[in-house]
């Protein structure tokens, strides 16, 4: 899923400045999944910000709604009358749905309440890691399902750096060194012959470094 975090009610305040009457919109999905997006976070947000504008002078009138999703104008549609009403978004979905919805609206501003961090999962109660990079070209059936792109912090593709003390991470010693996991998993799956093969370094024009990406699928198209 992808994985966001709320700006600060002061951060937001200073975000909606100027502004009257405010939608915050929140999204059903990745974000209500990770807690920082749905619709206990509207309501939460909502009235902080009602209560720190009236505390700061400049009383804010703040509407709710939330949508199924905010990155696809099915949805989007549902909240158009919502939208009319007011002089802005703030809008709680992740970057993609921030886009989305200004995209639809281009004439009403639309703030990003969220800081959208990466694809993750859940760990453990209220923890959060991440598991890809979207690098467009996927490898982890060399690595065990295990990426190293995400993983390991100096993205190896052919063995640990030699930095790791025990199974820790030498840039970050609280998280276990991704190639112990890589080698773990493999030896678990009887595929240690993988790590024989040469690697060659990775063509990062796949990635987000060859520019804003898009796919077309063609069967799909009308
Ligand atoms: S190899 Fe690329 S696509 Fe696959 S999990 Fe890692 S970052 Fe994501
Ligand atoms: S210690 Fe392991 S995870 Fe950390 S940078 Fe080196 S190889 Fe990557």
């Amino acid at each position: 899923m992808i994985v966001a975090e709320r700006k600060t009610i002061p951060d937001l305040i200073e975000i909606l400045k100027g502004h009257q009457r405010v939608l915050v919109l929140g999204c059903g999905t990745c974000v209500t999944v990770c807690l920082s997006g749905g619709q206990r976070e509207v309501c939460i947000i909502a009235s902080a910000l009602r209560m720190a504008s009236r505390l700061g002078g400049h009383p804010l009138q703040v509407d709710e709604l939330t949508i199924e999703r905010q990155c696809d104008n099915i949805f989007i549609e549902e909240a158009a009358d919502a939208i009319e009403k007011v002089e802005a978004v703030l809008s709680i979905g992740c970057g993609a749905g921030v886009q989305a919805i200004a995209e639809r609206f281009p004439n009403k501003p639309v703030y990003a309440g969220l800081d959208t961090v990466f694809l993750g999962i859940l760990e453990e109660r209220g923890v959060w890691g991440e598991k890809c990079a979207s690098c467009g070209a996927c490898v982890l059936h060399d690595f065990g399902g295990i990426c190293p792109i995400t993983r390991c912090a100096k993205h190896m593709l052919n063995g640990p750096c030699g930095g790791s003390r025990e199974d820790r991470c030498e840039v970050r010693p609280d998280i276990p060194c991704a190639w112990q996991l890589i080698y773990q998993r493999l030896t678990n799956i009887g595929q240690t012959d993988r790590l024989g093969k040469i690697n060659l370094p990775k063509d990062w024009s796949t990635s987000q470094s060859g520019g804003c990406r898009g796919f077309v699928r063609e069967d799909h198209r009308i």
